[in-house]
């Protein structure tokens, strides 16, 4: 029988209505507007889109959006003093810089540079260091809209045996902090890992986060298992256009898995929607508000 198909895309829209609905609240009874400031050096095309695609979803929740497009050339003193600027900006609420930053940016120190409170990427080593020892912090976005969709999925994810296939800063550790924070077993996998089908197949949830098209076939997978594929991988076609696809070779893991995230439609949109979740949490944080369920 073929998986349950988890729909990311509609999954990602009612998160963004009900940040809708909490953002008019705290308008019209604080007079308060989140803010969210998003920094893209360079023009790469993908990093364009994503930036657009944040400004625009941003708007359409009813938050006040900036966009700071500096080129490639950009000094790391004139990047920090935007990011301290921004850090003292009362309107904004939430600092994302586009990352990969040019090589001759050391991202290490301008994801410090911002204000912890700010960090709706939670990138930041102070909310990393938080989100490693359980307490209250900026969860990364993709990791958390992961785990929001396997929670609606499974309700709880207790004992479950979870396999993190990638070991970034952004996706995988993250991820892998967030299952064990929700009591699953958690194995994490990378390029150096020995034998990766039958450390796969042992997983009860899967999460692909690599950067490789269609790595993970189907034999791979327990029978039953829920399948998160995080990667964005683009493919030539036979018309000599392009398509995306992710990190699982989605037409043979359906077959197998009990539930699975296509590509695109799965964790991308809930990325966003989570970009916005964090922006309307660090408003309430920073206005002694309760937060946001
Ligand atoms: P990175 O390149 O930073 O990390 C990739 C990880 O995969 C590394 O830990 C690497 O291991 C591991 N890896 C590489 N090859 C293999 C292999 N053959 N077997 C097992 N593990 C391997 O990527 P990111 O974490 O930034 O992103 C991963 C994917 O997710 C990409 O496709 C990216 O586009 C996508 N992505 C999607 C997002 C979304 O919103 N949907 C957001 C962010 C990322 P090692 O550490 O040993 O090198």
């Amino acid at each position: 029988m073929a998986a349950e198909i988890i729909d990311g895309k509609a999954f990602a829209a009612s998160v963004r209505e009900k940040v809708g609905a909490q953002v008019a609240t705290l308008v019209q009874d604080h007079g308060l507007t989140p803010g969210l400031a998003v920094v893209l050096l360079g023009d790469d095309p993908a990093s364009q889109v994503y930036v657009r695609n944040k400004g625009k979803q941003t708007r359409e929740v009813g938050m006040h959006s900036v966009e700071h497009r500096l080129p490639e050339s950009t000094s790391e003193e004139d990047l920090l003093k935007l990011i301290d600027a921004l850090n003292n900006d009362p309107a904004i609420h939430g600092i994302l810089v586009q990352l990969p930053l040019p090589e001759h940016l050391n991202s290490d120190l301008v994801i410090n540079a911002i204000d912890p409170a700010k960090d709706v990427d939670g990138f930041h080593i102070s909310n990393v260091g938080l989100l490693g020892t359980g307490q209250k912090s900026m969860v990364p976005c993709t990791p958390l809209g992961c785990l929001m969709m396997l929670r609606d999925y499974h309700g709880s994810l207790s004992g479950l045996n979870a396999v993190v296939v990638g070991r970034s800063n952004i996706v995988g550790k993250p991820m892998a902090q967030l299952l064990l924070g929700d009591s699953c077993t958690v194995t994490i996998a990378h390029s150096r890992t020995k034998d990766l089908p039958s450390v796969v197949r042992g997983a009860d949830i899967v999460i692909a986060a690599v950067g490789r098209p269609q790595m993970i076939p189907g034999a791979w997978i327990k029978p039953g298992a829920t399948v998160i594929d995080v990667g964005i991988n683009r493919i030539p076609k036979e018309d000599g256009k392009t398509r995306l696809v992710g990190d699982v070779e989605f037409d043979s893991a359906v077959e197998v898995a009990g539930a699975i995230t296509p590509v695109p439609g799965g964790v991308g949109p809930m990325t966003i929607a989570c970009l916005l979740a964090n922006t309307l949490t660090a408003c309430c944080r920073a206005n002694g508000l309760p937060e946001p369920e």
